[in-house]
């Protein structure tokens, strides 16, 4: 084995597994890249620094020290993010792509940085509120206050995002006092990994702060317990493994899971050819299929139009889909990259293949496909595909996951069968409604709530200033019940609170006075 072993950042030093590990290629040229393993590598250690280490240094700043300290790491990623887009390229991201991952990460870290120095209170305490009175004269009240655990934040990520993955998660642990270690996931672990580097070598972060394991996590979890978060992002095989672990369901280890998710959007009956509506729907979904070559959690998968609008939206969509060019990030017209490797391409042919097995394929073969700069086969190219299902209960397009530049086009007869339909999906990131009709949008909006974590609207009067379907942002709710995980992730200050734990304290007014005396409850906005 000649390629290097990609190091790992633990208790204090870049250490590499032993053994061969699993081999990383580039997902456009499928040369080798890195090799990863965790072998050898003292997992108990890893935990000792964080709650010894990590966990006091953390705790010693108060929220207005912890914020400045978010905004260096952001300012030091920023600074050096030509790299991180470099490799990003090798794991077949373009540069629209890395801007989502790269870019979103560090926007994500400015905003939470804000969001600490303007919301979170002086000092290390939050207290909620002012005093509940609990007794007819007085004498006895009671209060909430927040405080820092004394464990750590696991965080486990899928391989899509490998700098805002870890950065959305990284940005309310640091907030809330408690130390990060990171598993990134094995294909894309080395851009996490340079990240974690930068952040090193500036000097920016508390000591254990922040710890990276790349490979296996062995035995991990037999060392988490009640004072310890984990945040999980990936499949939801993986997240029911997970949260069966003794460490979560005996021990009580908290955890948040985001996973699969076959989000919706809704094409009005008011948007019909030739309205913007239209024209704003067809473009958001070809972006949602292209972008990050459709690997995203929040990606439209099941496009739901009224059924008479069924043929042109699939002309339009096929329209603007035949100008995507598919190649090398960086060749000259490219506007999609690569799947993350070759594997990830398999699976998502073959349940591209499913999902066409209940309709047709209206754009895009499978098996074939035209790209520039690369070789097609040696790298993880497919083609964007769109399946036209005329049968909407047909049970693959709300059960099928096709985690690449898939998406289903399915009709709809009235709202009642559309709200059945969304809800279908069984829980869902995100969904959208694209329609100028308010009472057809208060309808979907208030139906579908039930089933997501986050409902956009879009028309002709936000569309200039909307982020888009499939971009979560810091201030808002990120996951969704059901399928997607259960979990909530970001949504501001909340993600802040939900690493803190919180404690009745029942009391008289003068002790409660004294308790709290240096926090002022005022101060938390
Ligand atoms: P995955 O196979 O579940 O892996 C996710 C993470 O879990 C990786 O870091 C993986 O590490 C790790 N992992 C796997 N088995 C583990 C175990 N037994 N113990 C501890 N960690 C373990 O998912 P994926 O294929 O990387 O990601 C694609 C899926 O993620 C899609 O289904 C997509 O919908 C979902 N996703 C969801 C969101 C969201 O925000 N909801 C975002 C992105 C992706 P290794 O890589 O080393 O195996």
């Amino acid at each position: 084995m000649t390629t290097e072993v990609l190091e790992s950042w633990v208790a204090g030093r870049w250490q590499g597994g032993s053994g061969d590990g699993t081999v990383v290629r580039d997902a456009v040229t499928g040369d080798e890249v890195v090799r990863v393993t965790s072998d050898g590598l003292d997992l108990a250690e890893v935990a000792r620094y964080a709650r010894e280490v990590g966990g006091p240094a953390l705790r010693a700043l108060d929220f207005g020290q912890r914020a400045a300290v978010l905004k260096q790491v952001a300012a030091m990623l920023d600074e050096r993010k030509e790299e991180l887009y470099e490799l990003s390229a090798r794991a077949g991201s373009t540069r629209r792509d890395s801007a989502v991952d790269v870019d979103g990460g560090i926007g994500t870290t400015f905003v939470y940085s804000s969001l600490g120095r303007k919301g979170l209170p002086a000092g290390h305490v939050i207290v909620e509120g002012p005093p509940e009175p609990l007794g007819k004269n007085g004498t006895f009240a009671g209060q909430h206050v927040l405080t820092s655990p004394h464990g750590l934040a696991l965080q486990i990520n899928a391989f899509n995002f490998p700098v805002w993955g870890m950065l959305e998660k990284l940005a309310p642990a640091l907030l809330a006092g408690v130390p990060t270690v990171v598993k990134p996931a094995t294909p894309t672990a080395y851009v996490a990994a340079r990240a974690v580097r930068i952040l090193d070598e500036a000097g920016v972060l508390p000591e254990g702060a922040l710890q990276l394991v790349c490979g296996s996590l062995g035995d991990f979890f037999d060392l988490l317990g009640g004072q310890d978060h984990v945040g999980f992002t990936g499949s939801a095989h993986t997240a029911a493994l997970l949260r069966s672990h003794a460490a979560v369901t005996s021990r009580s280890a908290r955890f948040n899971a985001e996973a699969d998710s076959l989000n919706c959007s809704v094409l009005g009956p008011d948007a019909t050819p030739g309205t913007p509506e239209f024209d704003l729907f067809v473009k958001e979904l070809v972006r949602e299929m292209t972008v990050k070559a459709g690997q995203k959690c929040t990606a439209i998968r099941r496009a739901l139009v009224p059924a008479e609008q069924l043929t042109a939206v699939a002309e339009a969509a096929s329209e603007r889909l035949s100008k995507v060019v598919v190649g090398a990030p960086g060749a000259e017209g490219v506007t999609m990259g690569a799947l993350v490797g070759l594997e990830q391409r398999d699976d998502v042919r073959a349940a591209a293949g499913v999902l066409a097995s209940a309709g047709r394929l209206v754009h895009g073969d499978p098996h074939r496909v035209d790209v520039v700069g690369a070789d097609a086969e040696a790298g993880a190219f497919l083609a964007p595909l769109l399946v036209e299902v005329t049968d909407a209960d047909r049970p693959e397009p709300h059960e099928v996951e096709a985690f690449g530049p898939v998406s289903t086009l399915l009709p709809y007869r009235d709202t009642p069968q559309l709200l059945d339909l969304i809800a279908r999906g069984e829980g869902s990131l995100v969904g959208s409604v694209v329609s100028h009709d308010a009472g057809f949008v208060r309808d979907v909006v208030l139906g579908a709530a039930p089933f997501h974590g986050r409902l956009l609207v879009l028309d002709r009067d936000d569309a200039g200033e909307s982020t888009g379907h499939g971009i979560p942002m810091p201030q808002l709710m990120h996951g969704g019940p059901g399928r997607a995980g259960g979990g909530e992730e970001e949504g501001g200050l909340r993600a802040v609170h939900a690493h803190l734990q919180r404690t009745a304290v029942q009391a008289g007014p003068r002790q409660l006075a004294a308790l709290f005396a240096a926090e002022d409850p005022q101060a938390e906005k």
